[in-house]
């Protein structure tokens, strides 16, 4: 497998960003990792994941969609849709990696989202494979395997090197384009590396969470269980665990007139908000208790049930360390498993 020391990793960014847009993880004041346009000396994040996920790049959380110009009755549109330039995201875990699968299942499908499918077009994705997973993290219950990341081209760390592998045709072509910095490496320790970090995976404390009792015709089952109220007493409807969240893809849009013109944009919308899908008649869910339930069972149950049983999670804990209540999936997901 071709390889580049570690000490050596910032001249394959430099190279990189020579000729297009390069993001990584890197490390914030706080230390808490968050993507960043690459710049010369950047150093890469040495932590497990970022705290927003590189779902941002592709459906960024505030965007202008299209301008009007009006005048009495008449009004122009205006497409402002640019052609995106050519970019690169390196560093996305496997988990992560996984919710361009899900995204994907929702931008693309008819009628296609052609904003999303523009930067769909133009990023490449590196993926980083993990060593040292967290106890928060679950992506093995998704069936994700974090030694074998999905992405355009894969990347893994034996501690000195850093080996690299496309997976498709743009990630073949973000090889070639450094391969003269690259060198065949032996990968007999990199087996190592993933032998020991399969073991953890085996003894995380959600190593055995199961999706057994979701699917299928558990619909009505678990929309009507009694659970929910417990469950949902204490939520905020703060969003946070929809924020961040990789896989969650609600948004409103909205006009905005400057006084020259409107500005039609869209931002990130949170299911978990009392004013999410309000109507001219109204709210279609007046309570917390089924906003809440409206979250769990999307990606739970409706989700899957529209897409092959595929699920609208992919473990990546975010949501564990982030809602203030210490609310989450994994609590909604062992409290409606018992029956
Ligand atoms: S579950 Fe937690 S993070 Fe999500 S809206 Fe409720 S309080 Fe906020
Ligand atoms: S629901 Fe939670 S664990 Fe699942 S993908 Fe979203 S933030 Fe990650």
């Amino acid at each position: 497998m071709l390889k580049i020391s570690l000490e050596n990793l910032g001249k394959l960014f430099d190279a990189v960003a020579e000729k297009q847009t390069l993001y990584i993880p890197t490390d914030r004041e706080d230390g808490a990792a968050e993507y960043r346009k690459y710049e010369s000396g950047m150093k890469l994040s040495k932590n497990l994941n970022t705290l927003r996920s590189a779902k941002d790049f592709f459906f960024p959380q505030t965007e202008n969609l299209a301008d009007f110009k009006m005048e009495g009755k008449k009004i122009e549109v205006i497409d402002i849709r640019e052609e995106s330039e050519d970019f690169v995201v390196f560093g996305v875990r496997a988990c992560d990696a996984r919710s361009f699968t899900i995204l994907d299942k929702v931008f693309l499908s008819e009628p296609v989202d052609s904003y999303y499918k523009n930067r769909r077009d133009h990023g490449t994705i590196v993926t980083m494979a993990c060593t040292k997973p967290a106890e928060t993290c679950f992506c093995g219950t998704f069936g994700i395997d974090p030694t074998a990341p999905e992405g355009d081209a894969a990347c893994w760390s034996d501690g000195e090197n850093l080996f690299i592998q496309a997976n498709n045709e743009k990630g073949q072509a973000f090889i070639d384009s450094v391969v003269a910095l690259l060198e065949d490496g032996d990968t007999a320790k990199l087996d190592e590396v993933k032998v020991k970090t399969k073991e953890i995976l085996g003894k995380l404390p959600l190593a055995n969470l199961s999706t057994e009792a979701f699917g299928g015709d558990t619909l009505m089952e678990h929309f009507k269980s009694e659970k929910w109220a417990e469950l949902s007493e204490s939520c905020l409807g703060c969003g946070t665990c929809t924020f961040v969240c990789p896989t969650c893809q609600c948004y409103d849009i909205k006009d905005f007139n400057t006084g020259h013109e409107i500005k039609r944009f869209r931002c990130w919308d949170s299911c978990m908000y009392s004013d999410f899908t309000k109507m001219a008649h109204g709210n279609i869910r007046n309570s917390q208790l089924e906003r809440f339930r409206q979250r769990f069972m999307h990606k739970l149950v409706y989700f899957p049930s529209n897409n092959n049983g595929e699920f609208g999670c992919v473990g990546c804990g975010r949501c564990l360390s982030k809602c203030p209540i210490s609310m989450n999936i994994v609590k909604v997901m062992k409290a409606l498993e018992v029956k």
